[in-house]
């Protein structure tokens, strides 16, 4: 059973992992390269917990008994004691490569190992520790605290003791599981990125405008939101990455990325994030920038 858990990146995703395991009574250490990272996470967990708590969906007790649960660190000796880690950091092989590498020599021989990784193979960073058989991916979606999802995704070596354990894991933090094997974008980003990149395609071959394409799959797929608008929440540079991810990893000319999420990319209209992608956010309503 998984009660001490360690996590490695306090960026969005750890965080949210961190919250959601504290919240269901887990000792959570999270690691990070610097205090400043770590301060500034603890107090986007302890803003998102009391939200919750003005929502009426937690105690103030639980949500105080959440943040103490929650120790930090920038050294890895603190894991010593954990019975899994989570590696959530940059989605960059080279950097979760040397995560592993500063992390081992510090944990328990029985610890098991997950990645949060969007699109990196497991096995392949399973093969680059010294358990692949206790290595598995465990793909949270953001916001964290808020979606029901989590991928679990066995590497070829993953034994059966780990799937368990993070199923058990997933089922205690009120999560709903769907097991993917480990091939390029996994489930959700396989079918996901697809579709918004033949949005992309349909508003670059003149079909629709932004606004009728949103329309189109909102109310005629019964989708929350349109593909277009979805992009710009998620990253027009995620989007594309996952594109060559997929195009790379299955080699079928069916996933090239479409030459206008290139352009916008090239442009730095990654989205919301920087104020605009295929809607301009700079004013009080998005405004379609086609
Ligand atoms: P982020 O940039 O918000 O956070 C990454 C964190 O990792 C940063 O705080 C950074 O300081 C830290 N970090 C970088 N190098 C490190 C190192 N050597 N040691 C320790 N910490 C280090 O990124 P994120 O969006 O939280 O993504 C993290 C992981 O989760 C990625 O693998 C990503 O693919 C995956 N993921 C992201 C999303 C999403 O929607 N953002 C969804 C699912 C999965």
């Amino acid at each position: 059973m998984i009660d001490k858990i360690g996590i490695v990146g306090a960026g969005q995703m750890g965080g949210g992992i961190a919250h959601v395991c504290a919240l269901a009574g887990l000792d959570v250490t999270l690691l990070d390269i610097e205090d400043a990272v770590l301060a500034r996470a603890v107090d986007t967990i302890r803003g998102n917990l009391a939200r919750q708590v003005s929502r009426g969906k937690i105690a103030e007790g639980e949500a105080e008994a959440a943040v103490a649960r929650i120790a930090t660190t920038t050294d890895y000796a603190s894991f010593a004691a954990c019975d899994a880690v989570v590696e959530a950091a940059t989605e960059n092989e080279e950097i979760k490569r040397a995560v592993f590498q500063s992390m081992l020599p510090h944990l328990r021989n029985d610890a098991l190992i997950a990645s949060n990784t969007s699109s990196i193979s497991i096995t392949r960073l399973a093969a680059g520790t010294d358990r692949p058989e206790r290595f598995i991916g465990l793909h949270f979606m953001n916001p964290v605290p808020v979606m029901k999802l989590v991928e679990i995704i066995r590497g070829i070596a993953t034994d059966q003791p780990t799937f368990d354990a993070f199923n058990a894991l997933a089922d205690r933090l009120d999560k709903t599981v769907a097991v993917a094997e480990d091939f390029p974008a996994f489930i959700v980003n396989r079918i996901l990125l697809p579709m918004i990149n033949e949005a992309v395609y349909t508003l670059y071959e003149g079909v629709g405008s932004v606004q009728s394409i949103d329309t189109a799959l909102k109310l005629g797929a019964n989708h929350p939101m349109g593909p277009l608008e979805l992009a710009d929440f998620i990253g027009l540079d995620t989007c594309l990455a996952v594109m060559h991810v997929l195009y790379d990893g299955l080699a079928d000319s069916k996933y090239r990325p479409c030459p206008l999420l290139v352009k916008y990319v090239e442009a730095g209209w990654l989205g919301r994030k920087t104020g605009r992608g295929f809607y301009d956010y700079t004013g009080d309503v998005p405004v379609p920038t086609r």
